[in-house]
């Protein structure tokens, strides 16, 4: 796997292979798909180009493997799931340096990650003890009623590139604490840090063959296959609403529950009463960590026009100074994910300035020394946008700050709301009772007051509304996703019927 004295989680480490069974094999086509390093554009790796057949296989393991898992006593399970804490708190230095070369954040982001992804872990490790069935009275003279909390048995979880140690820890987690398996399909711009260092992680936690399972691969080719596999008890979806959409439906014909985490464009809504400094704060960290590829990333500011001004001159100066490069550097901004998602986002800049707003800052790529085609954003700022232009209608997914007027708070909240998705958000108007009664008002599952909306922590409940997904993630929320409750009742005595 590793070359003597390689960490097996370097990126010069062997990441060919499938993890199936708690075998590490080759895809059964022998191809593979190469990795690139987005600050450097340079080939870091290949991995396992999946198959249907790989798939197939990968669930019968889950299966096998579930039978057994299901019934370890909880403390165990817990053990398992803290064994994955301890793996990963070992060897956190080099999955951060993972994260930086796979998807371009920088350390900070890495740091980030790690740590949300322990809070998941921490959180999960709970639940074996957690959870709990219950009893109900009866109706009936001499009944018991009993309901057993029940693992769903085979969970799939589908992950997206921008964060995904986490938002794969955030299923895998649970649903194994919870006595299912799981079977991971990682995004093919993060098939190792959102799958393979699971698989990792899991062989040196000591998990039994079989329950946690990775293929990587294109969901081009085997996504269908996965969504709609009749092994699949839940799918665990996190990525854009439009692939969501599909695999949710592809679940639903299997009868296999959809738990789906999907796209956003949240509002940072900025009052006259706010404090501009701190709204700006909370601008700029909101806006552009990790490039702005965050599902819950401010997408708009809506700002009220008495402090309009000095917000974009702010917001502006602010965007300016943070230095964008390589995430191998001390920057604050490392590259795009790939080429497709910068031309859009970029498009999406150039539209709305011809649709009449001013480019204040940014729009335009940083070119780095010895790379070709750098996928390096400047920090954008785009003033008198409006709702409807295409940064602020779409969910750009990039350091993009379309800064839009209101004047008065019934049409900041209407515009706020005036979109598909319904994921996160945040309010800055001074007093912190009205930005509570702002934030009712918002259609989303998250939003935050006097903050941005990155928040997350594992023992509160996260969703969206609208087109942002179903299902809850996170606290026992997710623990009913992959739970199933089985009613046994017990007549004591002999019942008396009508005939
Ligand atoms: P994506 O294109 O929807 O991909 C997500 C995952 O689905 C990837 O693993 C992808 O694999 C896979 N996939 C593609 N086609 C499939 C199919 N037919 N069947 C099954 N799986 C398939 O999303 P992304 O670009 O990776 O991530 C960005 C999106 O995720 C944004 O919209 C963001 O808002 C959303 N997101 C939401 C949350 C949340 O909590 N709500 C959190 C993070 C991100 P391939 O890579 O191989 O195509």
């Amino acid at each position: 796997m590793a070359l003597e004295g390689q960490s097996p989680y370097s990126i010069d480490a062997d990441w060919n292979n499938l993890y199936i069974g708690g075998e590490w094999r080759e895809s059964e086509s022998g191809e593979t798909i190469p990795v690139e390093d987005p600050s450097t554009r340079e080939t870091v790796t290949h991995v396992a180009s999946g198959t249907e057949a790989d798939v197939d296989a990968a669930y019968e393991a889950a299966v096998e493997a579930q039978a057994e898992w299901g019934e370890t006593p909880p403390a165990q399970r817990e053990q398992l799931v803290q064994g994955l804490i301890h793996a990963l708190d070992e060897h956190s230095e080099e999955i951060i340096e993972l994260i930086t070369t796979e998807i371009g954040g920088i350390h900070g982001v890495g740091e980030t990650s790690i740590q949300i992804t322990q809070d998941h872990l921490a959180e999960a490790a709970t639940l074996p003890r957690r959870m709990k069935g219950e009893t109900a009275a009866s109706n009936i003279p001499g009944k018991e009623n009993i309901v057993y909390r029940e693992p769903e048995g085979v969970v799939t979880v589908i992950s997206p590139w921008n964060f995904p140690l986490n938002l794969t820890a955030r299923a895998l987690a649970p649903a194994v604490a919870a006595g299912n398996s799981v079977v991971v399909k990682p995004s093919t711009d993060a098939p190792i840090i959102g799958g393979l260092v699971w698989a990792r992680l899991a062989e040196e936690a000591g998990f039994p063959d079989g329950v946690i399972n990775v293929v990587t691969g294109r969901g081009s080719e085997i996504g269908d296959h996965i969504a709609s596999h009749p092994d699949s008890d839940v799918v665990a979806f996190t990525g854009s609403t439009e692939v969501g959409q599909h695999v949710a439906g592809l679940a639903a014909e299997n009868l296999a529950v959809p738990a789906m985490e999907l796209g956003g464009n949240n509002a940072h809504i900025v009052t006259a009463e706010a404090d501009v400094d701190q709204a700006i704060d909370s601008a700029v960290f909101g806006s552009f960590i990790h490039q702005g590829q965050v599902c819950i990333s401010i997408n708009r500011h809506i700002v009220h026009e008495s402090i309009y001004d000095e917000y974009v001159e702010k917001l502006t100066a602010r965007a300016e100074a943070l230095p964008a490069g390589s995430a191998h550097d001390d920057v604050v901004l490392g590259p795009i994910i790939n080429e497709s998602q910068r031309d859009q986002m970029l498009g999406y800049v150039e539209e709305t300035i011809e649709a009449g707003a001013t480019l204040e800052t940014g729009g335009e790529t940083v070119d780095l020394d010895g790379v070709d085609d750098s996928l390096v954003v400047r920090p954008t700022v785009l003033s008198e946008a409006t709702n409807d232009m295409a940064a602020s209608c779409n969910e750009h997914f990039g350091p993009i700050a379309p800064v839009i007027p209101f004047s008065d708070v019934d049409e900041a909240i209407e515009m706020a709301n005036d979109t598909e998705y319904g994921l996160a958000g945040s309010v800055h108007a001074g007093d912190i009772g009205a930005g509570l009664q702002i934030a009712k008002r918002i259609d989303s599952g998250n939003i935050h007051v006097n903050d941005q909306g990155i928040n997350d922590e594992a023992h509160v409940p996260f969703s969206g509304t609208k087109a942002s997904g179903i299902g809850g993630y996170n606290s026992t929320d997710f623990l009913d996703e992959v739970t199933e409750k089985k009613w046994i009742s017990l007549q004591h005595e002999p019942r008396e019927y009508p005939f």
